[in-house]
Order: C-alpha cells, then structure tokens, then sequence
C-alpha cells in the first residue's frame, strides 16, 4: 500500500468508523513528524479526544510506523486507558493501544485538552539529558515562545519538567499528573522524558502539532547554543 493510499482508505473496525477526518489528521501528523526525524523507527504516539463525558481517545496501535499509519492503526480507549467500543464497553479486537496511553489518558482528562503528541527527537533527547539534574529546562527570551497557547511575549519563562525515563507507566503517570496539578509550581504547555521524549498538548489537533513546532525548535536552538558552547550534556 502507498502510503497516499494509506491516507485515503477509511477505517473498517466498528470502534472507529465516523472518525475518518480524526485518523487522517493523526496519519498527516505521523507523515510530517517522521519526515522531521520526531518520530522516527515507530517511536512516538500521538491521540485525540473523540468524547468529553464519557472521556474516549483515539491513541495510536502500539509498535506502528508513524510515516504509514494505516486507518486501522488506532485504538479507541477510555477514561482509564483501556480499548471499548462505541458504546464504551469493554473490547479486546481492538490492536493494543501504546504502552505509553496512561500518560495520553492523564493529559486527556485535563479540562480543554483536544489531543495529546509525543515525541523522539534528537535535541529533546539531549535537552532533557542535560537538564535533567535540576528536573527541569526552564526557556526563556525566544519570540518562538509566543507560539504555546496563551503566551503574549518573549520574555515569558517556560518551564519544562523532566521525568527520569521508566518502563512503569502507570508510576510515570502518577507523577505527571501531580505536577499538572501543583497550583505552586508555574503551569506547563509540555513536559519532557529524561533521554525519551516530548509529550505537549492542545485544545485540538492543529494546537497540538504546533507545540510540538513550537518545543522542537527552541530545543534544537537551545541545543546548538549549547554545544558551541561545549555545554550540551556535559561528562
Ligand atoms: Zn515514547
């Protein structure tokens, strides 16, 4: 299959037929991020919320290409992760969803999230690395900043926490959620996993690719800055 047919055909499960526009936007995101080395070697996982009340996501199948996702290629999940059907029942045609839909699941409960990208980017990686001690990098003076949803200036300072990388997701999950929620701490658009990746969100699809942009470019400036520097994950 092309993947230009790829993009075309309609999906066939029951769980996610009346989602065609839902899984082309997901298909033309995993295109370009796999074009732009963020989602390279099947990495990354990408969903959309396609129901508030009860919470239901589409999140990508777990171990695709994200250049060839096929519209089959999604699984539609619940408040708790797990894959239902369209009467929210429990399923188990579905493919498995991500390993990593426990965290698409806490970001998607977060009131006004539409969708929810990850991704594995060469200078995400070694942001987060370099950073990682102090549990965060903290971007600031960039013009680009003004691209994350409700910033009005350059001189804002955005924060992003970094996670230490596990295989426990349900844990990890437990932490991102208490940092969402931490009204001490100043609010985030994203947050990164230590030698992993980024995970950013948005009111929708179009939001949420454009933080994806929007980190992706400060961390590759950040990252160059750094290195000529001799800074960048230094011994
Ligand atoms: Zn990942």
């Amino acid at each position: 299959m092309t993947t230009e047919t790829a993009l075309k055909s309609s999906p066939s499960h029951p769980a996610l037929v009346g989602f065609e526009s839902e899984i082309q936007g997901l298909q033309e995101t995993g295109q370009y991020f796999f074009q732009r080395g963020w989602s390279v070697g099947t990495s990354s996982n990408y969903s959309v919320v396609v129901n508030r009340s009860p919470l239901q996501l589409l999140v990508t199948a777990s171990g695709m290409d994200k250049g060839r996702l096929k519209a089959n290629d999604f699984v539609r999940c619940n408040y708790d992760g797990n894959q239902v059907d369209a009467s929210n029942m429990p399923t188990t045609d579905q493919p498995r969803s991500s390993a990593e839909t426990g965290l698409h699941v806490v970001l998607a409960r977060m009131e006004g999230v539409g969708a929810v990208l990850h991704t594995h980017s060469v200078w995400g990686t070694l942001i987060s690395d370099t950073f990682a001690d102090s549990g965060e990098v903290v971007i600031e003076g960039y013009e680009m900043l003004k691209g994350l949803a409700g910033i009005k200036t350059h001189q804002h300072a955005e924060h992003v926490p970094i996670f230490e990388n596990t295989q426990d997701i349900p844990r990890l999950a437990e932490k991102v959620e208490k940092r969402l929620h931490d009204e001490s701490l100043p609010p985030i658009h994203g947050f990164l996993i230590r030698n992993h990746g980024l995970y950013t969100w948005g009111e929708d699809l179009a939001e949420a690719r454009r933080h994806i942009e929007i980190y992706e470019f400060l961390f590759e400036v950040l990252g160059r800055k750094l290195a000529a520097q001799g800074k960048l994950c230094p011994a």
